[in-house]
């Protein structure tokens, strides 16, 4: 199963595509999680994206592409995978359909996870509280919303006019919103 999860800042995203991927028996692959690990271990990658990271922008996609390809090249990739957090560019989907291309694969489903962009606002400041990322607070929560309407939300689209959009509501229990996608893919 090749699959991406989308959806804005707050939606549950993260939490959702480990759960989904765990019962799937693929890898949840979070660009968000692998920038965050390489800054917190202060490597080069991570010194090169901690800028970005902090001022809720997005990486440019030189890098993010690159990394993304050498991680989907590893072997516990290669039988399937769930993408959290990319691709998030136009520029990032023509990426992907290359890769996925030179190994002959395709995407099974593009899950876009719908969710109430107040809510998401209150969730991403209220998880600032517990969590204390960097990135969680106010003027920077509204810069990675805007930036997504602009850059993301449109990829929706793209992937809808393929047919390979599962529209998932993100309201609700944890539980219940894992158990609508797994009806979800199984439709
Ligand atoms: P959220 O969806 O809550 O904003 P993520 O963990 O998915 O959180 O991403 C955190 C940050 O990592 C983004 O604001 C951006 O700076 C960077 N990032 C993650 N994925 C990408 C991507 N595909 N392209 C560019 N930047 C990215």
């Amino acid at each position: 199963m090749r699959l991406i999860i989308l959806g804005p800042p707050g939606a549950g995203k993260g939490t959702q595509a480990k759960r989904l991927a765990e019962r799937l028996g693929v890898p949840a692959i979070s660009t968000g999680d692998i920038f965050r690990s390489n800054v917190e271990r202060g490597t080069p990658l991570g010194r090169q994206v901690k800028q970005y990271l902090d001022a809720g922008e997005y990486v440019p996609d030189s890098v993010t592409n690159e990394m993304v390809h050498d991680r989907l090249g590893e072997p516990d990739a290669l039988a399937g995978f769930l993408l959290d957090g990319y691709p998030r560019t136009t520029a990032q989907v023509e990426v992907l359909d290359g890769i996925l291309a030179e190994s002959e694969h395709r995407l099974e489903a593009v899950i876009e996870l719908v969710a109430d962009t107040e809510v998401v606002g209150a969730r991403l400041l209220r998880r600032a509280e517990i969590e204390g990322r960097a990135d969680d607070t106010e003027d920077v929560i509204r810069r990675r919303l805007e930036v997504y309407q602009e850059q993301t939300a449109p990829l929706t689209d793209v992937y809808a006019a393929r047919g390979l959009v599962r529209r998932v509501d993100g309201m609700g229990s944890m539980d219940d919103v894992t158990d609508r996608l797994a009806k979800a893919l199984e439709g």
